[in-house]
């Protein structure tokens, strides 16, 4: 052998090892290792690609299991495992035949989207978001990890980190918003709160990141739609919930439907392999999303055969539904189109995920029917789900101060959404039992007890169209369709509100109005509920509008002509308490907006955080010709990043620093005083944004980088401070190096993005 081969032979050989080692150690418990090493010895090929295959079950019946048709497939080893099954009686059938009646006894793992909550439902995760209360977003999924587990459940696909700043796109509602910081932070509380410190308790279970990557920059905020971007954003903006997801320890990670950089987010070995393993060194599983791979034939990167190969080589390791990888890897092995390293490695990595979760030690660690009876839906469950809607609401407008409402006098409560339970809980609420939710009518006079007449009508429809009304009420929500002209349900209400002191106008999107495959064109309400809110508008009597939104809705028609607007988002299976806690003033609002909420839909993607570009307007301008601007409406959102007001008021000084002028690793502080003006209790979100006044590459306008939630009594006074280091200030350069560049920053504070204290620092190297 000539030395030059002989060289490349051992390089090949050494890289053979290391990578062989790589798969291996991917832990480094030993007995793991072994103990999958043993098992996979024993397995056939068949039976490793039936690991990775996770087909749609539906929801069994009870004691229907041994006579379903995935029985079958169970007893031969094609499933690895099943997802949206609910109850412990019908996971303990479904895992017995799987470790009774299948060759190699392997436990399933049992998955569910668990998003926001189990039984007991939390806000929405946008609305969660707007909490900005990372110990409280923990222990909601702490809990919601409690009660699943005690179901059966070992496996949700939460947290959903995708960044989106289009409001048209449905799923806004199941993501924490706009920003990458925020989002990060949320995806890290999230992760910690599902697996805790220890997955081999019965009451952790493994966590889902998804969806991988970008999915939330569809194009038009249409659901599914293309996604295209440069590498610089997708590094700085993009890419950090999902990184922190990986460094949080996330055990698993779902891929996106969408394509990146023109190959789909399933088929993409730079995405899956390069940036997710060799970059940010993930070492559990990855599945794909609902038919990801067959989708991929859609797409038009080539036939089934050819769509299934590219998943598993790009670095699929469990295929959702599509059955790709179970029924034409065999094929693509023979004609060296996969690899049996590659199966052997998605394999063993579903494998060591269920040794981690102590299924080879007991199979039915999550069937405990008693957990299922006392854990579940639990009144201290229900009692924190109420207190955190309370605190996900977000008072946008409240003139005259017509809000808390008294406990005395009679309420108008009218709108389609006023007595309505079922679309309380909102979107991807797999487990509720909707019949338990608490609808804003019950909860008001639950709160209100007898010192207030109430007095009610529904007003309006959801929506004038009967056809919309029934696309979005595809899951059987009941959206009480009053057949009647709109006028004759209008004139109603008028008369209800007429009778009143003040109405409560419960208005918006119904729950399936966002959420997957619910995109629309439109983000404004109902023309049919604005005429409802006109109509009670011209009875004289001070109007309240709670306004239901799985997204930043358009309301500047609202915010022009309605004194006092609470956004609810959806708030979960106790929301109707929780509402009436905060418009009575039991609970002071202190939500704050994660998404920008635009004057209307022609400025989306309206985000705070974005370029200043060569012609910004001058500051305070509407409108300057050749400046970057619409001739038709100003560039300021309706509603910016941040934003949320109070009961009361806070009043911020001016900022103070430590130190000017910093150099190389040293830390700096930026303090303010802030004051609670009014006679209020109140919770506060002081937020801290950086600019980085000049870079290399273009910086963002200002750039979330800290925050506090701080609780503030009447009068009362306290520093905040923010430490500064220059890890804040770091970011991707264009040649996707992660780091800082000396020069001038702004530091700002304040209590939402627009309105901020300014300073500046100079950071020299
Ligand atoms: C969604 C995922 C979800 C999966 C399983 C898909 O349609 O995109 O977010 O986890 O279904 O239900």
């Amino acid at each position: 052998m000539k030395p030059l081969r002989l060289l490349f032979s051992v390089c090949l050989l050494i890289l053979a090892i290391t990578v062989t080692a790589q798969v291996k150690s991917s832990s480094g418990d030993k007995k793991m290792n072994d103990f999958i090493d043993g098992l996979m010895s024993k397995m056939t090929l068949q039976e490793k690609l039936g690991q990775m295959n996770l087909p749609a079950s539906g929801d069994i019946t009870t004691g229907e299991a041994e006579s379903s048709d995935i029985s079958i497939k169970i007893k031969e080893g094609k499933v690895g495992g099943l997802f949206n099954i609910k109850s412990v009686e019908k996971i303990k059938e479904v895992q017995r035949i799987a470790v009774e009646e299948s060759r190699l006894k392997i436990p399933l793992i049992f998955g569910m989207d668990v998003i926001h909550g189990y039984e007991t439902v939390f806000p929405i995760p946008l609305g969660l978001s707007a909490t900005w209360d990372m110990p409280l977003i923990e222990k909601s999924a702490r809990i919601a990890a409690i009660e699943a587990s005690a179901d059966g459940i070992n496996w949700t696909f939460s947290p959903m980190v995708d960044i989106a700043r289009d409001p048209r796109w449905g799923r806004v509602a199941e993501g924490s918003g706009e920003d990458p910081y925020l989002g990060s932070e949320i995806a890290k509380a999230m992760v910690h709160g599902y697996q805790g410190d220890d997955l081999t308790q019965n009451n952790t279970i493994l966590s889902c990141v998804k969806h991988y990557a970008l999915y939330g920059a569809a194009e038009a905020g249409r659901d599914y739609n293309t996604t295209d971007m440069s590498r610089f954003r997708m590094y700085n903006e993009y890419f950090p919930p999902y990184k922190a997801a990986v460094a949080a320890g996330v055990g698993s990670v779902m891929a996106s439907f969408n394509e990146v950089d023109g190959i789909p987010a399933t088929g993409n070995k730079w995405l899956m392999t390069d940036v997710l393993r060799k970059q940010w060194g993930f070492n559990g599983f990855v599945v794909t999303d609902y038919t990801g791979i067959p989708e991929m034939i859609a797409h038009g990167v080539g036939d089934y055969q050819t769509v299934s190969a590219m998943a598993l080589e790009a670095g699929i390791d469990m295929d959702m539904v599509g059955e790709g990888l179970l029924t034409q890897s065999e094929k693509s092995l023979k004609e060296g189109k996969v690899s049996m390293k590659r199966i052997d490695e998605a394999c063993r990595l579903i494998l060591e995920a269920k040794y981690k979760l102590g299924l080879f030690s007991d199979p039915y660690k999550y069937c405990d029917s008693n957990r299922a009876k006392t854990e579940v839906f639990t009144p201290e469950h229900r009692q924190f789900a109420r207190e955190v809607a309370s605190k996900s609401f977000v008072l946008l407008k409240n003139e005259g101060n017509i809000l808390p409402l008294k406990k005395a006098g009679t309420i108008a409560v009218v709108g389609p959404l006023a007595d309505n339970k079922e679309n309380m809980p909102g979107t991807w609420s797999v487990a509720a039992d909707f019949s338990k939710a608490t609808s804003v009518l019950t909860g008001l006079k639950a709160v209100a007890g007898d010192k207030v007449k109430f007095v009610y009508a529904q007003g309006s429809n959801l929506h004038a169209d009967e056809i919309f009304e029934k696309r979005v009420g595809i899951f059987g929500k009941p959206l009480h369709r009053d057949s009647r002209p709109a006028e004759e349900i209008i004139k109603e209400a008028v008369d209800v509100a007429k009778q009143s002191d003040v109405v409560v106008a419960v208005v918006g999107e119904s729950a399936e109005m966002s959420g997957e495959a619910s995109s629309l064109s439109n983000i404004e309400i109902p023309q049919v509920q604005r005429d409802l809110l006109k109509a009670l508008l011209q009875t004289g009597k001070p109007v309240v509008a709670v306004v239901f939104a799985g997204r930043p809705l358009a309301m500047k028609w609202e915010d022009e002509n309605i004194p006092a607007i609470l956004n609810v988002w959806f708030g979960g299976s106790e929301a109707g308490l929780a509402i009436a806690d905060v418009l009575f003033g039991d609970v002071n609002p202190s939500g704050k907006l994660t998404a920008t909420f635009p004057q209307n839909v022609g400025q989306v993607p309206i985000f705070y955080n974005h370029k200043n570009t060569g012609r910004p307007l001058a500051d305070g301008a509407w409108f300057q010709k050749f400046r970057s601007n619409y001739i038709d409406v100003s560039n300021d959102p309706l509603y910016p990043f941040g934003y949320g007001l109070s009961y009361t008021t806070f009043s911020y000084g001016e900022i103070k620093l430590s130190q000017a002028d910093p150099k190389g690793d040293q830390t700096i502080t930026a303090s303010v005083e802030v004051k609670n003006n009014g006679k209020f209790d109140g919770e506060e979100v002081v937020q801290l944004y950086i600019r980085d006044v000049v870079g290399s590459v273009t910086r963002p306008v200002k750039e979330l980088k800290g925050f506090q939630k701080v609780a503030l009594k009447a009068g009362e006074t306290q520093t905040i401070s923010f430490t500064i280091t220059p890890e804040a200030l770091k970011f991707y350069n264009s040649d996707l190096k992660y780091d800082w560049e000396a020069g001038e920053f702004q530091v700002m504070i304040g209590g939402n993005s627009r309105d901020v204290k300014v300073t500046f620092i100079n950071w020299t190297k």
